[in-house]
């Protein structure tokens, strides 16, 4: 990663500085281009009065005088000097003109002239027009002086010079940056390979508010999570023990008892291991379920449901607990039909979850109200009851598997704190909500909001 930043950062630098060098080097060489052209054409206007000036010394055209005038020619300017009869007194041009071309030709380039411009000036000697000079230069002069060309190489050495310079604190920068960027990250993955080891304490620390300092306070969530989680883990499995050898212990002394003659098998008796069997065998269900729930294996078969009858079910099969308990229950619905689409054995677990919790934690002589409310998309199921409530502090807590408010109290009513993880996950695989509110010593309210199967109207 560190190498990809780095050689990526590298090649934009490098391809933008080539980029910049040519396009600085193309604009320099047709602006310099401009001003010779231009500074041509000032030597070409001033020849006129030149020649006039040669030819009036003697007032007879002087050849080795105007000979001399080739040498302050620019470079391939032509001019043919003719009389007023169309005869030619002279062809002027730089004595170089002849050796670049030679020079042009053996370093085999094409560098000729494309564009070529004429102009016929006459010259005026004493009082009247003695002759025509026909000059021929080109439209962008070349740069072939060798102080221009001199002058021409040296912004260009500078700017390869400075591209180089360029390069070098970019590259230092890039490798700079890159380390920076990646250090977090290399970081976390050490934290990660930590956590992965099982040091769950291991955190990163957070030092910017940009995308890596979210990651790291993503990461570090993450790891509070997990230690959470193994704590509950770890809390459950010590609680798990206990569970199973409490009714374990409890039916072996009744087999002993029954061995020894101390105890008759009578079905009192039996009642008693059986209903100990069953809580361990509850326990089970209650686990499994919950385990394949939440790695996603629970395959819900929706069938139509009519969720009154379902809850009043549930209520009915609990019946004989709410009267040993002497509690009073109120099931009230408006309606005695509402559809939705669910698995019928979830959904009853899911009811019968919340509403032997309900009577779980509610004293002798206490009140449990269900309300099963038809809203526009959805069915409200409320289960409230006048227990003994749920800590402020619990509350975000207590569907989380294993988590249980009080645990000497849960043990003693035979929880193990996976009934609400139960109902949470059988809430979201029916793609409804769940959400509680309570009082400690006054009660607690769980509200349960199932989607309605859409009618066809
Ligand atoms: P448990 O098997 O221990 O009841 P649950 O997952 O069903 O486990 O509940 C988790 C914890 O939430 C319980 O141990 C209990 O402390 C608290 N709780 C659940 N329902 C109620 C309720 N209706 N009133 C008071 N406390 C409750």
């Amino acid at each position: 990663m560190r190498k990809k930043l780095f050689l990526t950062t590298l090649s934009i630098i490098l391809f933008t500085l080539i980029l910049s060098i040519v396009s600085v080097n193309f604009v320099f060489k047709q602006q310099f281009a401009n001003y010779i052209t231009q500074s041509n054409e000032t030597i070409i206007n001033q020849l006129p009065s030149r020649i006039s000036a040669i030819y009036l010394r003697n007032d007879s055209w002087d050849i080795v005088a105007l000979e001399q005038l080739n040498n302050d020619l620019p470079v391939d300017v032509y001019i043919t000097l003719t009389d007023l009869q169309g005869n030619v007194i002279m062809n002027l041009e730089n004595p170089m003109n002849a050796m670049h071309g030679g020079m042009m030709n053996m370093m085999g380039l094409d560098y000729s002239v494309k564009e070529w411009k004429t102009k016929e000036l006459p010259i005026v000697g004493a009082d009247q027009t003695i002759a025509t000079a026909q000059i021929r230069y080109p439209e962008v002069a070349r740069i072939l002086n060798p102080q221009d060309e001199k002058f021409s190489a040296a912004i260009f050495h500078s700017l390869i010079f400075a591209g180089v310079l360029a390069l070098m604190i970019g590259m230092l920068m890039s490798y700079w940056m890159s380390r920076r960027l990646v250090a977090p990250l290399q970081s976390l993955t050490e934290a990660a390979n930590r956590i992965g080891s099982g040091q769950f304490d291991e955190r990163v620390p957070v030092n910017s508010k940009d995308e890596i300092g979210r990651l790291a306070n993503a990461f570090n969530a993450m790891a509070d999570r997990l230690k959470h989680q193994e704590y509950l883990r770890k809390q459950f499995s010590i609680d798990i023990a206990h569970e199973l050898r409490t009714p374990l212990t409890s039916i072996r002394s009744f087999i002993e008892a029954f061995e020894d003659g101390v105890l008759p098998p009578s079905p009192d008796n039996l009642a008693i291991i059986n209903s100990e069997i069953s809580r361990m065998v509850g326990l089970a269900s209650d686990l499994k379920d919950l385990n394949t729930a939440e790695i996603g294996e629970i395959r819900i078969s929706p069938q139509p449901i009519n969720i009154v009858s379902l809850v009043g079910n549930v209520i009915r099969s609990l019946y004989a607990l709410f009267q040993d308990k002497d509690l009073k229950v109120d099931f009230i619905h408006k309606v005695q039909d509402i559809a939705i689409s669910g698995d019928e054995r979830l959904l009853t677990r899911l009811f019968y979850n919340l509403i032997h919790n309900a009577y779980k934690y509610t004293e002798t002589g206490g009140e449990i109200r269900i309300e099963v409310d038809d809203l526009l998309d959805e069915v409200q199921i409320r289960i409230k009851d006048t227990g003994i409530g749920i800590p402020e502090s619990d509350l975000a807590n207590i569907f989380e598997r294993f988590y249980r408010t009080d645990r000497s109290r849960a043990r003693e009513t035979g929880g193990s704190g996976i009934g609400l993880a139960l109902v949470k996950q059988i809430v979201l695989l029916h793609h409804g909500t769940i959400s509680v509110e309570s009082t400690v010593g006054k009660g607690s309210l769980f509200t349960v909001r199932l989607p309605k199967t859409k009618t066809k109207d």
